[in-house]
């Protein structure tokens, strides 16, 4: 039985939050001199911290109530919020599956929490049962999903996304950084069903905007309230906000390039499914490509060479690369340097 009020650290449920300018009074006026703020300039003053016109946009675009969404500078800091909130250091417990995004392990380290990990099965698949039995024997009060999950591509499927949420006495969090290439629905429409689950996404992917910073967080309201209340003051800055807003409005260009990452993600699984030197590509609901080569090292070490950067997972999946999937020019670059590579006999068996 999931009880909010148990699952949040004593500390924070004390906390009196920082009160900022903004807090004290946020409507109109005149003048504004409440904020120490320079009079000169056109980022002089500090940014709205609760994100309204952003947070209302997305709320229209996804028919949601504003007050389930928490924007914060990146879903890694909302990642490291969660901790914060709920565990408390050297005692709470998390879990995750893994192989799977590093940030949950190096939060969990940062805040002094120990990260129980489950090895997703052979087929990159969550074993249920010991799931199941970790939850009911340990106080684990943060679970991360991620889905579809980096590195391996797959989405998990929601039967089981849901019996974890209906065991677990603590906070689920789906991270669906990468939803948006997937033809698997969000599970943001949950969030009425289950109180203890919170949703990721990210502008960083599919709407382009990494270099901005800007994540957010779906959940019930008590879980933002929590969220508003640790954050620091202006976490969003007004630039980032700014960008979100202007992507947001503008779904002819995310329908556009989704759709041409999509077709390039097509074009380059059937290249390099017929490479001799790959043995497998496993299939992505993602932007990137999991593939298995003969010799992972060999193929990273040589595309380096040739100043071509992919991720080399050989230590987390055996021989594994991920490759991220470019622009057609971008692509057609990697898919001619591993056509040469292919040739050079050291690399064809
Ligand atoms: N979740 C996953 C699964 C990711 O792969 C990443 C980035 N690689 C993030 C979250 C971080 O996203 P953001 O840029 O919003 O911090």
């Amino acid at each position: 039985m999931f009880e909010l009020e148990s699952v949040i650290r004593k500390n924070i449920m004390a906390l009196l939050p920082y009160s900022s300018a903004r807090d004290e009074f946020s409507g109109q006026a005149e003048l504004f001199l409440d904020a120490n703020e320079s009079p000169f300039g056109s980022l002089n003053r500090y940014p709205d911290p609760y994100q309204c016109e952003l947070k209302n946009k997305l709320a229209t675009q996804r028919n949601l109530d504003e007050k389930m969404i928490f924007v914060g500078n990146g879903s890694d800091e909302v990642i490291d919020l969660l901790y914060r909130i709920f565990c408390e250091p050297k005692r709470d417990k998390a879990l995750t599956f893994t192989p799977t995004y590093g940030m949950y392990d190096v939060s969990a380290g940062i805040n002094d929490v120990e990260l129980l990990k489950v090895p997703l099965t052979d087929d990159f698949d969550i074993d249920i049962e010991t799931t199941k039995a970790l939850l009911g024997a340990e106080q684990i009060k943060l679970t991360f999903i991620c889905s579809p999950n980096n590195p391996t591509g797959n989405v998990f499927c929601q039967q089981k996304i849901e019996t974890i949420l209906q065991t677990s006495t603590g906070i689920v969090v789906i991270d669906e950084a990468y939803i948006d290439f997937s033809s698997t629905k969000s599970l943001v429409g949950l969030i009425d069903r289950y109180p203890n689950l919170v949703v990721l996404q990210t502008m960083s992917k599919a709407r382009g905007l990494a270099a901005a910073r800007v994540g957010f967080a779906f959940a019930a309201r008590p879980i933002i309230e929590l969220l508003n209340k640790v954050k620091p003051p202006y976490n969003v800055s007004l630039l980032n906000q700014q960008a979100a807003l202007d992507a947001l409005n503008n779904e002819t260009d995310y329908c556009r390039n989704l759709q041409e990452i999509l077709a390039e993600k097509e074009t380059l699984y059937n290249f390099l499914e017929g490479l001799s030197s790959v043995q497998e590509v496993f299939p992505s609901a993602a932007n990137f490509l999991l593939v298995r080569f003969n010799d992972a090292d060999l193929i990273y070490q040589r595309l380096i060479k040739r100043k071509i950067i992919v991720r080399n997972r050989n230590t987390l999946i055996r021989n594994c690369i991920r490759i991220t999937v470019g622009s057609s020019t971008e692509n057609q670059l990697l898919m001619n340097e591993l056509k040469q590579l292919e040739n050079e006999k050291s690399i064809v068996y």
